[in-house]
C-alpha cells in the first residue's frame, strides 16, 4: 500500500494540513480553523479528527506538527498565540490518534519553514541553512547537517529576537527592545518609515497617507521615492547585520529570506546582499542568499520533512 507523510502547521487563526508522498510531492492540502477556546484544548483533537476523516490511517507513515512557540524534545514550552502553556504535544496527540506505530514529531513553525524550503523549496540540496521569515514578526530557522537545531530551551533560531538595534530601541512583543523583528518585519519597516518621516523634512509620497503598510513603502521605493528607499536600505542593513552575526556563529551554506516582506524579491535581496558584505569577514566572498519559494506552504512541507 502506498504510504504518505502528513504535515501540519498550527497557526493563530487556521491550521494547515498537507498530505505528501514519500518523495515530498504534495497530494492534497486543506485548512481547519484554530479553536483557541479553553486554552486551545481542542486543537490536537480537531487535527486528529480532520486527518482521519480525509485519509485511511493505514496509509499514513508519519505526522509532523509545527507549532508557534519554542519547542524542545517534543515539548512546546510556551505556545502563547494558541493558548498553550507547556505541553507534550506528541503524547497528547496520541490520545486522539491512538496508532503508536505511526511516528509523530513536533517542532517550531519557523524552524519547519526552513526545513520545508530545504525539502522542496529554494533550499533544496543544502544541509546547513538559516532562514529569516519576515512577516508581521520575524521567525528564524536553523538547519545544521539537515537537522533542525532547537537548543536546550527551544529558543535556538529565534533570530527575530536578537537585539541588534541600539539606536531606535523600539519595544518588541517579547518584552525586550531593539529586536531584529522591530526593524525588519513588515511592522518594523512601518516603524522605521514613521521615524524617518518625523525626523526628516524630505518630500515623500508617504506623507500624504494617514497610515500605510510595508508593501506601500516598497511600492514607493520602487517608484523612486527617496525617503521610502532610505527606509528599505535601513531595514536591509539591519537584516544584513543580523545575518553577519549568524555567519560568525554558524557560517551556513545558504540564507533563505521568506515571509510576506520577501515578496519584494530582488529589489530587497540586492540591498541585503550589498549591506551583508559590508559587515562580514573578507573570507566570505560568495555567500548564497535566496528568496524562499514555498510561501505559506513552507510549514507543512517542513513538518512532513521531519517524519520522512
Ligand atoms: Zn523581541
Amino acid at each position: 500500500m502506498k504510504k504518505y507523510l502528513i504535515g501540519v502547521d498550527v497557526g493563530g487563526t487556521s491550521i494547515k494540513i498537507g498530505q505528501f508522498d514519500l518523495e515530498g510531492i504534495l497530494q492534497q492540502k486543506w485548512d481547519i480553523p484554530t479553536n483557541k477556546l479553553h486554552n486551545g484544548e481542542n486543537i490536537l483533537k480537531d487535527i486528529a479528527t480532520s486527518i482521519l476523516h480525509k485519509i485511511d490511517v493505514q496509509m499514513i507513515s508519519g505526522i509532523g506538527i509545527g507549532v508557534p512557540g519554542p519547542v524542545s524534545n517534543g515539548y512546546v514550552l510556551n505556545g502563547v498565540n494558541i493558548g498553550w502553556g507547556r505541553k507534550n504535544v506528541s503524547e497528547e496527540f496520541y490520545h486522539h490518534f491512538p496508532y503508536p506505530h505511526i511516528q509523530i514529531r513536533v517542532s517550531n513553525d519557523a524552524n519547519l519553514a526552513c526545513a520545508g524550503e530545504v525539502f522542496q523549496g529554494s533550499g533544496k540540496g543544502y544541509k546547513d541553512v538559516v532562514m529569516f521569515t519576515l512577516g508581521t514578526g520575524v521567525g528564524g530557522g536553523i538547519l545544521v547537517d539537515g537537522q533542525i537545531v532547537e537548543g536546550i530551551n527551544g529558543v535556538a533560531g529565534e533570530l527575530g529576537h536578537m537585539q541588534i538595534d541600539h539606536v531606535h530601541q523600539i519595544q518588541c512583543n517579547c518584552g525586550k527592545k531593539g529586536c531584529t523583528e522591530t526593524v525588519t518585519s513588515a511592522t518594523g519597516i512601518v516603524n522605521l518609515a514613521k521615524i524617518k518621516l518625523s525626523q526628516s523634512n524630505k518630500q515623500s509620497m508617504l506623507r500624504s497617507l494617514d497610515s500605510f503598510s510595508a508593501k506601500r513603502v516598497f511600492d514607493y521605493a520602487k517608484q523612486g521615492d527617496e525617503l521610502a528607499i532610505e527606509v528599505i536600505e535601513e531595514a536591509s542593513d539591519y537584516l544584513a547585520y543580523a545575518m553577519s552575526l549568524v555567519t560568525l556563529t554558524l557560517n551556513p551554506e545558504l540564507f533563505i529570506i521568506g515571509g510576506g516582506v520577501s515578496n519584494a524579491g530582488d529589489f530587497l535581496l540586492d540591498k541585503i546582499i550589498k549591506h551583508y558584505y559590508h559587515y562580514v569577514s573578507s573570507l566570505i566572498t560568495n555567500q548564497k542568499i535566496v528568496i524562499a519559494s514555498l510561501g505559506n506552504d513552507a510549514g507543512i512541507y517542513g513538518a512532513a520533512y521531519m517524519v520522512k
